[in-house]
């Protein structure tokens, strides 16, 4: 474990409301309940949280979504969360925190009467408090959202709203580094996305997108996801030979999710997992945790999966380990 903690290594593919710590979520069902009457049997139940394939995983987030509904609420979750990864501000200890530098992603919402806008003001202010070496936020489009405002019902955050916001902020200054497309595999028209990440890209913005999560996704959908020529990729489980050899061609950073993997049933062992294709070809993949709560894990457990014998882990040397380190920092959008 101190050979882990001691590497400088970045996180940079964590679902801020994936990342909640537990004991924060009780807290808030505690003061919830006072109001409401929040069911605390529902959030139990994501403490020995199973699942039997990756739809069924979404709906995780209802409850978390539900206790995480005012502005107070979010900016609590963030400082955890952030704290959790980096440590506590100005007391971050490079053998205590689990990574050097992160970049949190999150998708805006309506909390009760705040606009997205505000959703993310409220995690910036916590992001912003660490330094940009240190800490930077990517802002996710959800592929369930409409696409365009105009088209949209009064309410519904869209696409085109969540991409202008995160332009904006970042010609603010503001520590918005990057885009990332997430949300159910199954949902969503990517096609429809395209003119938007090319505003993306136009403004300096970094782009990620979760791409071929499930087998035989939407029709087209991985080729339109490679057509906005994306950064990095999140999982890329399900990539065809051919769509494979364009991310090696072009070079494209693999964020690798083992644990979410995995417990989501989309790669059935760790011996078969796509880690090996990218490693065998010296390819940048970069450790992440996706979602630290449901998938119980930790950036150093992740590490661990990797240095692991089989068949509990990839059994990789601490040299080929340091190195996987070395490229996490070398992809990142921001921190430098
Ligand atoms: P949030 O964006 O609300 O901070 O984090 C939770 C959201 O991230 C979920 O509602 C979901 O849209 C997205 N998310 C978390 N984990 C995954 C994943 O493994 N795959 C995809 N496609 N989306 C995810």
């Amino acid at each position: 474990v101190e050979f882990i903690l001691g590497l400088p290594k970045a996180e940079l593919h964590a679902h801020l409301n994936g990342c909640v710590g537990m004991e924060v979520l009780f807290e808030l069902a505690d003061e919830f309940v006072e109001g409401i009457g929040f069911e605390q049997s529902s959030l139990k139940r994501l403490e020995s949280f199973s699942i039997d394939d990756i739809g069924e995983f979404f709906k995780v987030f209802g409850v978390i979504y539900g206790l995480v509904s005012t502005r107070e609420a979010l900016g609590r979750v963030t400082r955890g969360v952030l704290g959790g990864f980096l440590g506590e501000v100005g007391e971050e200890s490079e053998s205590e925190s689990e990574c050097t530098y992160l970049e949190l992603r999150t998708t805006p919402r309506r909390l009760g009467s705040s606009s997205a806008e505000e959703y993310l003001e409220t995690v910036l202010e916590e992001v912003e408090r660490y330094p940009k070496e240190k800490a930077g936020l990517i802002v996710s489009v959800d592929r369930r959202m409409g696409v365009a405002t105009e088209n949209e019902s009064e309410g519904g955050i869209t696409v085109e709203e969540v991409v202008n916001l995160a332009i904006e902020l970042k010609k603010q200054g503001r520590r918005v580094v990057g885009v990332d497309v997430c949300g159910d595999p199954r949902s969503g028209d990517m096609e429809l996305l395209k003119p938007f990440m090319g505003k993306v890209r136009e403004v300096g913005l970094g782009l990620t997108v979760h791409i071929a999560e499930i087998p035989g996704s939407v029709s087209g959908d991985t080729q339109h996801l490679l057509s906005f020529t994306p950064d990095r990729i999140g999982h890329g489980t399900f990539l065809s030979e051919k769509e494979k050899e364009i991310v090696l061609e072009r070079r494209i950073p693999v964020e690798v999710c083992l644990s979410s993997n995995i417990i989501c049933k989309t790669v059935p062992d760790l011996a078969s997992h796509h880690i090996r294709y990218y490693l065998e070809r010296d390819h940048p993949i970069v450790l992440c945790t996706d979602d630290t709560l449901p998938f119980r894990t930790s950036l150093t457990a992740e590490y661990a999966l990797l240095l692991a014998k089989s068949p509990f882990g990839l059994g990789l040397s601490r040299e080929e380990v340091r190195r996987v380190a070395e490229w996490s920092l070398e992809v990142r959008f921001g921190g430098r």
